[in-house]
């Protein structure tokens, strides 16, 4: 992998550049380059055909100075160590910035999910929760899902991790089925807090939201509901995609069909038709000339090419690293307006804190409660980033990784080093 699509290497260029904004010498902050605990497991599964295949699994611990870690688990085929270190390192600053008493962490396991059974699946999650077994826990590390991961495979996780301990422990991990003490609102946490971003932005910008065109790559749990709440706020989603197609209608798309449709047809859009849609190509999509562009996928989505040809005015990352420090210079440039990651995908993370808070405290709020809450830390931080962006001069990605690496590293001060 070249340095420049390294995510790790990303992210360590804005945490450099970051450190040295806020004054902190190489020795303040030096720890925060590295994971604290890197675990690598071989995953055995017995397939359906009676085959043995061994899977690739990680659990990354980046810090763990706020409190414990925290993070999803990735279920994808090209995932690699550098990605989830890089990922992990994602979840500190995020729950840092967003001021909730994490570190942060990621899993992932090499696989295709979408190509195995559910059996397979469940085997796969219990096998690899019982060999990361040792690293986690309510105060230790708390896993969540992420990209191929659902509610069901959280089930999976507390279930195995309770066999194993005793008695159940909800509270080992968050994004769980109601049933078994979930939190009301989690699974549309992510797509809400994106869609309050959009909103606290263009309040500080003074735009109107009705009929502002939107693009959303990626309509998954995060993308599809954000795409919903946006349009139901009165925004245009004039095009969506996913791995099978991008799809695009001037006049805007029928999201709650275009749902629908997807939710029937093993979560793809390939083949929805409405009248007035063509399809278009994944670039065309990130290009297109729209007010904003939501990348709600993967890494490296915009690339310096990408950012060359950007069309939108605004970015709302829903996705975790889709921009390269190269293309982030091409918009800063251009002067295109990019919300950070760390900010604008927050909101899945402070309602699974809101879930562990529920669990231990073995007290269920309501989902209005929730919502609230949640809109006013996403409310509280945007405002604490957008004053650091205005003072300093800085973009919204640096202001966000300036205000969650200064909180970071002071309770690493504080604390100091072992022994
Ligand atoms: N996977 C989500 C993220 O990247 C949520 C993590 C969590 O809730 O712990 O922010």
């Amino acid at each position: 992998m070249s340095e420049a699509y390294n995510p790790y290497q990303t992210m360590l260029n804005v945490l450099d550049e970051a450190a040295k904004k806020i004054g902190l010498k190489y020795n303040d902050y030096v720890t925060l380059r590295y994971p604290e605990r890197e675990l690598t497991v071989s995953i055995p599964v017995v397939m359906d055909d009676g085959r043995t295949e061994v899977f690739t699994g990680y659990r990354i611990q980046h810090s763990s100075s706020r409190g414990p870690c925290k993070g999803g688990i990735r279920f994808h085929p090209d995932v690699n160590l550098d990605e989830v270190k890089a990922l992990a390192a994602w979840m500190t600053w995020k729950c840092a910035l967003v001021n909730i008493p994490y570190g942060g962490a990621k899993g992932a396991v090499k696989c295709d999910p979408s190509k195995m059974s559910i059996d397979e699946i469940r085997r796969l999650t219990r096998r690899y929760t019982a060999m990361i077994l040792p690293i986690l826990g309510p105060e230790k590390d708390i896993p969540a899902p992420d990209v191929g991961t659902n509610a069901q495979i959280m089930a999976w996780i507390m279930d195995t991790y309770s066999m194993f301990k005793g008695y159940a422990v909800p509270e080992v991990v968050t994004g769980k089925p109601l049933e078994i003490g979930g939190s009301l609102g989690r699974t549309e946490a992510t797509g809400r807090g994106v869609m309050f971003t959009v909103l606290n932005l263009i309040e500080k910008l003074r735009l109107a939201k009705e009929n502002m065109t939107v693009a959303v790559q990626g309509f998954g749990n995060v993308g599809s509901i954000a795409a919903k709440l946006l349009k139901d706020q009165g925004f245009k989603i004039v095009a969506i995609s996913d791995v099978s197609c991008a799809l695009y209608k001037k006049e805007g798309i029928d999201i709650d069909k275009a749902i629908f449709y997807a939710k029937n047809n093993q979560n793809l859009l390939q083949g929805y038709t409405e009248e007035g849609l063509s399809v278009i190509t994944n670039k065309e999509l990130l290009t297109l000339d729209v007010d904003i562009l939501i990348p709600a996928a993967l890494e490296n989505q915009i690339t310096e090419d990408i950012a060359t040809e950007m069309g939108a005015k605004i970015i709302v990352e829903a996705a975790n690293g889709p921009t390269t420090n190269m293309a982030d210079k091409i918009l800063e440039e251009r002067n295109i307006i990019l919300v950070p990651d760390i900010l604008a995908n927050a909101g899945g993370v402070v309602v699974s804190y809101f879930e562990w808070v529920q669990n231990e405290q073995s007290f269920m709020w309501d989902e209005d409660y929730i919502n609230s809450n949640l809109e006013k830390v996403m409310k509280k931080t945007f405002e604490e980033v957008w004053q650091v962006h205005k003072e300093k001069n800085v973009t919204l990605r640096m202001a966000a990784y300036m205000v969650a690496l200064d909180r970071v590293a002071k309770a690493k001060k504080i604390r100091g080093i072992f022994p």
